[in-house]
């Protein structure tokens, strides 16, 4: 006989489940309480769901997988982070990470499985990519990291970057619907303002996403705002320019009014001088920002290099001297190879 393939639960609306109970000839409202177990609660199986009788859950059994995320690995950096290896229901693995402070708890969420993009620095890049996540399996990245901050540190999940794995604008509507559950009262209820997404700059994406209205905030992997140097190690600048860039940039913020965080690198011999300072100063003219300059964490070869500490104070002092807001973030987690850039399924 052939075997029938049972349908995704969690791909379906709350209507299209109070249809599907209605068009077994049980009561609308069933649909509403399979609908909270399933975002609310998070529930990774039908055997949990104890106010449905027996034989409902059965009925669900028959018809319904639920493609739940599995943790096949935890580890724990000295400095707190936690990277987790997430196993998806075709044994595909991700990573995303917690990073607590002393004041918030931070999760860091994969949004494709490997990476389309090449960025020569990131250990992502090397490995190809083979699928998009769903919206249910970046929401349950969510869950279990919001889990472990309440076990580990008695809090709650305050903050979410999408900083992981692969570039969240090539999965927008994925990630789009992900955001809409974590931010809907129906499943985390978090506030759209403690959620970025970082995107290495999709121009086309970037006035969608303005269009769109969204609420959460924008942050931009530039690295460089020097063609050249930055199609030199992005090798996808050569399509999407700085310009173009830019002028997305502009929209966004006409749009949003939605203040923009750059994240900048500084490397040893690639983007350390006077000039490419200058270049970033004049960049961050065109829209309100900030730039967050990060620690780099090397991923074995050496070709690229964290700048000596005078390269980056002449970074913060220029960027200073003209009234843009900087910050220089250490990196965390680097013992377990979890921090930015680091993620590439080694565990
Ligand atoms: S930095 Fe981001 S966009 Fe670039 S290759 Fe790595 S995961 Fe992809």
């Amino acid at each position: 006989m052939e075997e029938i393939k049972k349908k995704d639960i969690r791909a379906l609306t709350r209507e299209q489940l109070r249809e599907f109970f209605v068009s077994n000839g049980d009561k609308a409202f069933r649909g509403n309480q399979v609908y909270e177990w399933l975002w609310q609660k998070a529930a990774y199986s039908f055997d949990v769901m104890t106010n449905l009788s027996k034989e409902t859950r059965e009925m669900l059994e028959a018809n319904f997988v639920i493609n739940h995320i599995k943790v096949d690995q935890m580890q724990r950096s000295s400095d707190g982070t936690i990277k987790n290896a997430v196993r998806l229901h075709d044994d595909l693995i991700v990573e995303s990470v917690l990073i607590p402070t002393k004041s918030r708890t931070t999760a860091c969420v994969s949004s494709q499985v490997g990476c389309s993009l090449d960025c020569r620095f990131c250990a992502t890049s090397r490995l190809k990519r083979m699928r998009n996540l769903n919206p249910d399996e970046i929401y349950d990245q969510v869950v279990a990291i919001d889990n472990e901050s309440r076990l580990y540190f008695e809090r709650p999940l305050s903050n979410i970057v999408f900083m992981g794995m692969g570039e969240p604008l090539m999965n927008y509507n994925n990630v789009l619907k992900a955001i809409d559950k974590i931010t809907s009262p129906d499943g985390l209820g978090m506030s759209p303002k403690r959620i970025t997404v970082s995107t290495s700059g999709v121009p086309k994406l970037i006035r969608k996403m303005a269009d769109d209205e969204v609420k959460f905030k924008l942050a931009v992997s530039l690295h460089s705002a020097v063609d050249e140097i930055r199609t030199s190690i992005m090798p996808f600048n050569a399509k999407f320019t700085l310009s173009d860039l830019r002028e997305s940039l502009v929209y966004w913020y006409e749009k949003t009014r939605s203040r923009i965080t750059y994240e900048y690198v500084v490397w040893d011999g690639i983007n350390d001088t006077q000039k490419d300072v200058d270049a970033l100063v004049e960049f961050c003219r065109f829209a309100p920002s900030k730039v967050n300059l990060i620690e780099y964490n090397p991923i074995d070869d050496g070709e690229f290099k964290q700048a000596s500490n005078a390269a980056i104070d002449r970074y913060v002092n220029t960027l200073e001297k003209n009234n843009i807001v900087v910050t220089v973030r250490r990196s965390r987690g680097k013992d377990i190879d979890a921090a930015c850039g680091q993620l590439a399924n080694k565990s």
